[in-house]
């Protein structure tokens, strides 16, 4: 389902350390998260350019500014939730999305089922009505779609062109969680493991 959130996981699958921006991040994030912001799950491939996407420091750099510059404060995340966050701090959004505790209703409706899920909808505002009936059209938009029009089913849930080459990038301080690479995206697409859509 175009909504679900990612399979329970215990850690993140990368590991990067040690660059001087934060920015530098931004690769490994999108592969960590799918090119999908972490709160809604917009996909990159809704909007026209990844530049929509931010880097949020989950912890505020306001309240933790040692943590600007490490990689598991990082979360990839569209400008509407970056903006509704702002400075307020939440739960690891990693952990919580992962948890299995977050599950969207065919109506639109974001459940959830735990305290720090039900803290994270609350401080994202993911409920609120806009959010519901823009998660209402798309859900139709995928029916209809893969009913009627499999070309743009495929061209609305695929992949990004521009899957980031990790093996090629070398983090200054070094990589915490190197076999992750071998599971990134871009080597499961030179395996031929790489589904049509996600
Ligand atoms: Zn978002």
């Amino acid at each position: 389902m175009i909504f679900d959130y990612p399979e329970p996981r215990t850690a993140r699958r990368h590991g990067p350390y040690g660059y001087s921006r934060y920015e530098s991040y931004r690769p490994w994030l999108r592969d960590e998260f799918t090119f999908r912001c972490i709160y809604c799950l917009k996909r990159e491939r809704w909007g026209q350019v990844t530049a929509e996407y931010e880097l949020d420091h989950f912890q505020p750099q306001t309240l933790h500014p040692d943590l600007e510059l490490s990689y598991d404060n990082l979360v990839y995340a569209c400008r509407r939730c970056n903006n509704v966050k702002r400075a307020q701090a939440v739960d690891d959004p990693f952990a919580v999305a992962t948890s299995g505790h977050l599950k969207v209703l065919g109506s639109g409706e974001l459940l959830a089922i735990s305290g720090d899920a039900i803290r994270l909808v609350r401080v994202l505002d993911l409920n609120a009505e806009i959010m519901i009936q823009w998660r209402e059209m798309w859900l139709r938009i995928a029916e209809l779609a893969e009913e009627n029009d499999p070309v743009l089913y495929r061209n609305l849930f695929r992949f990004p062109e521009d899957i980031p080459r990790l093996d090629r990038l070398i983090p200054t301080g070094g990589n915490a969680r190197p076999d992750g690479v071998v599971q990134s995206w871009f080597a499961r697409q030179e395996r031929d493991e790489l589904p049509e859509s996600y």
